[in-house]
């Protein structure tokens, strides 16, 4: 169906950008340079100075990125890994893929890790967490420093969602031993298909991440272990670093339409708006998103007035008895799967099209 307004618009972003992608592309195949070349090299700097961290590595996935960030940092069988239900099923994969066990805890009112419930969490096997930087808000980190450095764990940082994020004056992928960044094409920065980014400080773990994305390959000639092949296309990050030099102002402009939506959904009583940025939190708007009555009608009224919505998690993710998960009880991500809808909210989203939006939502209840 022909929609008024889309919960993303690739084309138009592409249309936005053309000519100088279409350079970009050109240059890139005319110098021949396709595998782990100077682009992506100069992709990873450019991205660690946005994080304020030593290294970055650039990866064909966020997934990857969390991977082996846990598999760097030595996270293996008989090891627990905190995290949230709440969350993108790759969070709770990658710590399966380690061979070791995720125990999940509840988030709160901010959809994001309720820390209360992480230190309940912890037992003498508890080797690392993995607080989840959800819709693009960093969790309450200050707090999580504190649990981690009194019991001896580690972090690694979900930060798939929240590229230039802040808690404090500090990024998200800047607080853990390291962190995953997901490049997506939805998300905050997105190459034309698949990537990922790990961020860190620790000069070791950038390493051996960098031989777990290239086969293990020192050199040409060395091999210092098994890897995997989760190189970052040179072309793609030629496209990110172009790209690049708009990232403050599409953030800027996320935050725009939040803040549109903020006003002109204020005060409905079916409607609870998410948390918003303070003092603390910096937010960048991977996803504006509403608890709401009566959800799934709304979702079908919307659809109806031709406003695609994002109905992501309908079922709680331990809720899928595939998973092996459902031993967990999590009240309030249990509920939130029956509560939340995403709008749209992307740099090129018109102030007239968001205003059709609050008014698609309004008529629905109001
Ligand atoms: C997108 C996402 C991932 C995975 O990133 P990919 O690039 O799709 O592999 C992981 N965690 C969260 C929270 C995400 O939103």
């Amino acid at each position: 169906m022909e929609y008024k307004v889309r919960f993303v618009n690739y084309s138009g972003h592409y249309q936005k950008y053309r000519d100088e992608f279409l350079q970009t592309i050109d240059d890139v195949l005319s110098r021949g340079d396709l595998v782990l070349r100077r682009d992506v090299e100069e992709f990873e700097q450019k991205i660690a100075s946005l994080v304020a961290t030593r290294y970055a590595v650039a990866l064909n996935s966020g997934t990857d990125a969390l991977f082996f960030s846990l598999k760097a940092a030595g996270i293996g069988p008989g090891d627990e890994v905190i995290t949230v239900a709440h969350t993108f099923v790759a969070s709770v994969a990658v710590i399966v893929h380690c061979g070791s066990t995720p125990i999940l805890v509840d988030v709160g009112e901010d959809f994001l890790m309720d820390m209360e419930k992480v230190e309940e969490a912890i037992t003498p096997r508890t080797k690392a967490i993995m607080p989840v930087h959800l819709n693009g808000r960093v969790c309450e980190m200050d707090r999580l420093m504190s649990i981690a450095q009194n019991r001896h764990l580690f972090i690694i940082e979900d930060a798939a969602q929240a590229l230039g994020a802040e808690f404090q004056g500090r990024k998200a992928g800047s607080f853990g031993r390291a962190a995953g960044f997901s490049l997506y094409p939805a998300k905050v920065l997105g190459t034309f298909g698949d990537g990922g980014v790990m961020t860190t400080n620790d000069e070791r773990i950038a390493e051996k991440v960098r031989l777990l994305r290239d086969h293990g390959q020192k050199t040409k000639t060395e091999l210092l272990g098994y890897g995997f092949n989760s190189r970052l296309d040179n072309l793609q990050a030629a496209i990110l670093n172009v790209k690049l030099k708009y990232f403050p102002g599409w953030i800027q402009r996320r935050r725009e339409i939040a803040g549109l939506y903020y006003t002109g959904l204020s005060g409905i009583s079916q409607i609870q708006l998410p948390p918003r940025s303070d003092e603390t939190h910096l937010d960048v708007y991977q996803n504006y998103v509403l608890r709401v009555e009566r959800r799934d009608e709304l979702f079908s009224y919307l659809k109806e007035k031709g406003v695609e919505t994002l109905m992501k998690d309908p079922i709680a993710l331990h809720h899928h008895s595939s998973l092996g998960l459902s031993h967990f009880s999590l009240p309030y991500t249990e509920q939130l799967a029956k509560e939340v809808i995403s709008l749209p909210c992307y740099p090129e989203l018109s102030n007239e099209e968001a205003e059709y939006v609050i008014q698609a939502v309004k008529s629905f209840y109001v």
